[in-house]
């Protein structure tokens, strides 16, 4: 059954495609000798992986990472299958079969994912080997194990667990530990680090890197600031304009009330949409220079501004959400990461 068009989002999100393609080729310009690729699981780190990955491609990235079997198929629409690498590997034959029959190729993090492999035919996969971070990868003890040794390797992986922080001796330890693995185990390529560790240098740079935030305008480290532009602009119509009077309080909990008449906004974007809770009477939204302050508690599906400063603006006019992520993330306690993937459907992108 299908029904009439949607008519267009009160919420969009605009993705400066330019900047996004400046922020691949500044990081594949740090990374040396080694290509950069790109982390684009959890939906392209919320941005939308159908909107970011052609936009990749073309500034010449060609190697993508996912995590998860269910974000091959969205990808595979617009980059070629081989060029597709599954972080969490195969969990079971049916994750095996869906490899072989996509042409992806898994991340094999384990004896018993490299026994899945190989048991359902195998073929060209990357191995993650853990240095140090203990989440998922194979340990250095472990690959002289004959279903390990027995992998035909494309890329050679390891993930650095604090590579933000450029004095924290684990970098160091766990390079040393990746180019042990690399002595042992045969292998195409060899991948070590995240947007963070593109900075580190040379020695962590391998033959691939693989940058996820700072393509989307996060910046994990110092090194990065001034080399990242600002990708994703979320904006949201204001749906009500409303006059408050002394003593009017707004939204739940009443936790703003105004000291005098004032003109507020009802703004279409709530916690439902990834602006959370932790924005009330905190946030700040934009029209061109002006900053209009969140009054009160956001709600599930709006948010109220002092239009004070806006005397001009009125229902249906657009207001952009103060996303520059570094400073988001320092005014709201969120993470650059989570700023971006809490971004919610209900944009339009
Ligand atoms: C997510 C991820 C990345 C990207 O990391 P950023 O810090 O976002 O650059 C790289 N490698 C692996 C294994 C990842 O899971």
């Amino acid at each position: 059954m299908t029904g009439p068009d949607a008519p267009a989002s009160p919420l969009r999100l605009t993705i400066d495609t330019a900047a996004l393609t400046a922020n691949w080729r500044a990081l594949d310009r740090r990374s040396g000798a080694a290509r950069a690729g790109a982390a684009v699981k959890a939906d392209g780190y919320g941005v939308g992986a159908a909107q970011v990955a052609p936009v990749l491609q073309a500034a010449g990235c060609s190697d993508f990472f996912v995590a998860h079997w269910g974000e091959v198929a969205a990808l595979a629409a617009h980059v070629p299958a081989a060029r597709i690498a599954v972080l969490h590997g195969p969990l079971t034959p049916a994750d095996s079969a869906y490899a072989r029959a996509a042409g992806v190729r898994p991340v094999i993090n384990s004896i018993q994912q490299a026994q899945l492999w190989r048991a359902g035919g195998g073929g060209v996969c990357d191995l993650m080997v853990d240095t140090g971070i203990n989440r998922l990868g194979v340990s250095l003890s472990e690959l002289d194990d004959p279903v390990i040794a027995g992998l035909t390797v494309d890329v050679l992986h390891s993930h650095l667990a604090a590579a933000e922080e450029p004095d924290n001796p684990l970098n160091r330890l766990q390079r040393e530990r990746w180019q042990a693995a690399r002595a042992l185990i045969p292998h195409r390529r060899a991948a070590l680090a995240n947007s963070a560790g593109i900075a580190l240098g040379q020695d962590y740079h391998g033959d691939l890197t693989r940058p996820g935030l700072a393509l989307y305008g996060g910046v994990p480290c110092a090194a990065l600031a001034g080399h990242i532009r600002q990708v994703v602009r979320p904006q949201a119509a204001i749906m009500q304009v409303r006059e408050l009077q002394p003593g009017d309080s707004v939204g739940y909990n009443a936790t703003f009330t105004a000291a005098a008449a004032m003109r507020v906004g009802v703004v279409s974007v709530g916690y439902a949409d990834g602006y959370l809770r932790c924005w009330s009477d905190k946030g700040v939204l934009r029209s061109g220079e002006r900053a209009l302050p969140v009054l009160g508690r956001v709600s599930m599906d709006m948010t109220v501004v002092d239009l004070t400063r806006a005397p001009d603006l009125r229902e249906g006019d657009w207001l952009e959400i103060d996303y520059d992520l570094p400073q988001a993330a320092q005014r709201s306690g969120l993470s650059q990461y989570e700023l971006l993937t809490l971004l919610g459907r209900r944009f339009a992108r």
